[in-house]
This record gives C-alpha cells, structure tokens and sequence, in this order.
C-alpha cells in the first residue's frame, strides 16, 4: 500500500519509522511519502493560513498551496492510479474498525492534515472532482491539527496489511474485529507466572481444553462490553447470539 500524508509538521510522523509499520516499511509491505505544506508555498514567509472569511477567530489554511501540494503528489501514480483522499476533521464520519478494514484494502491513501480551523473548504470541493474524498474524525474531542489523527489511521490500517502482524490471528481476536469479535470489546488476558503477588490466573486458562478457553473468552468480552459500551451491544441481532451469550 502507498500513503501519502501532507502535514506543515514531516517530523511529526517519526514513529512510523519504528517497530511493527517501520518493519512493513523497510521489507516494502508499506510505502509511506511525507511531504512538506509549506514547499508548495511561494512567499517569503512560506504562509499556509490567513485569516477566516466572515470573520471569528483563528486561522483558515490557504487553498493555493494544498491545491498544488494534491495536484503534485496524486499526479504523480501509476497509470491511471488515483488514491482515496483522507480529510482528518472532527466534523467527519466517525473513523472505525470497519471503515479501517475498508481503508486497507485500498492500494492508495493520502492525508491532508489540517491545522488552525482547518483547511478552506474548496479544497476537499476540488480533489472530489478527481478522487474519492473522507472526511473522517478519531473521536469526539477536538486536537491541534490533523497530524495526531493520521498517526492513528495510518497504525490502525496499516496492521491489516497482510504481512503486517507476525500473526495474523491477533487482529482476528482483536476488540471490534470483524467476525466473532464484532461489536465486543476483548475481556482481560494473561501471561506468565501463572500466580502474580498471590493473584491466579484464571484455572480455564491453564486447563488445555481450547473449546472452554474460547467460551471463557467470549463471556468476558460480553461483560467487559457491557461495563464498558453497553451501547454495542444493542448492534447484535439475534443471529450474533448464541444460547450461552444470552445468560452472561
Ligand atoms: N474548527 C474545527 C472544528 O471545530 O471542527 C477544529 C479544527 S482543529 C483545531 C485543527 C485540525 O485538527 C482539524 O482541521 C483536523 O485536521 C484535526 N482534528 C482535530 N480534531 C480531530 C478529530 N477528532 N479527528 C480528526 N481530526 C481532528
């Protein structure tokens, strides 16, 4: 997969040089270009915001250079290649595991990440007419700019790649996964010594007996769902039940 992100801030994204993404990076799985704003700027001061037609506080990012910097970067794919755009915004679709899922089987992504009041609308109005445009938001808070948020897409897409996870079962037993785990948070989990300042690790663990693990398993994540989001849990139909679910 390629991504592309256009940031004010390239040093922002060193973490994506390091363990599991820096890995898919180095063996070629991921592609990752960053590219700096303020290069598509031609003034003195290399200006990127000005101030907000109708007047308000804060700044609006300037539509001349993120034209340019989106003509120059989605110009330049394979032939015929156009990428899927990711507008980071709180105002967007909530981002999840399933848009994730979506996302990642996309061959190309670019992110425009904002700052100040964000980017001039026009912006996303334009690149819509070539490519596919998200506006998509991490949650409900507001951060600085969009560089947080990339940061968390480009972790949790990138994990989905195939290659990616040592074990690909991991992703499958995750919180929120497709399939068994859908709708559910994961219950607790445990590693050795099997007793930790007096405290056991539950006897079903130890027992050997994979198919009482995987019900143990499945009854914590209901508990923990309904502790937690309880909310979730109005998503399963009936069909997502089964007779055991319906007495945890
Ligand atoms: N004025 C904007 C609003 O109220 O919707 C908030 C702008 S915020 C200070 C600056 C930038 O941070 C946004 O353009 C966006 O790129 C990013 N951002 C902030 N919160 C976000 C969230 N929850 N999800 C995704 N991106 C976010």
């Amino acid at each position: 997969m390629r991504i592309d992100i256009i940031t004010i801030f390239p040093e922002y994204f060193s973490p994506l040089e390091l363990s599991l993404i820096g890995k898919a990076r180095a063996s070629g799985l991921l592609d990752i270009r960053l590219h700096d704003l303020r290069s598509w700027t031609h003034d003195r001061h290399n200006t990127v915001d000005d101030t907000p037609y109708g007047g308000g506080p804060g700044m609006v990012m300037k539509p001349e250079p993120w034209g340019e910097a989106l003509d120059a970067v989605t110009g330049g794919g394979e032939e015929g290649a156009t990428p899927r755009l990711i507008v980071p915004a709180p105002s967007g679709l909530p981002f999840t595991q399933q848009r994730a899922d979506r996302l990642a089987a996309e061959p190309w992504l670019v992110f425009a990440c904002g700052r100040y009041e964000g980017i001039d609308s026009r912006v996303a109005e334009d690149a819509a007419g070539r490519m596919p445009v998200e506006h998509l938001s991490i949650g409900d808070y507001v951060l600085a700019g969009g560089e947080s948020a990339t940061l968390v897409m480009v972790e949790t897409v990138s994990r989905l790649l195939p290659g990616v996870l040592g074990n690909a079962e991991s992703a499958v037993q995750d919180s929120f996964a497709t399939g068994a785990m859908a709708h559910l948070l994961e219950g607790p989990v445990y590693t050795k010594p099997p007793v930790w300042r007096d405290r056991e690790v539950p006897p079903v663990l130890l027992s050997g007996n994979h198919g009482a693990v995987d019900r143990w398993r499945r009854d914590q994540a209901l508990r923990a769902t309904a502790r937690n989001r309880p909310e979730l849990l109005d998503r399963f139909t009936d069909d997502d039940l089964d007779r055991r679910d319906q007495e945890v």
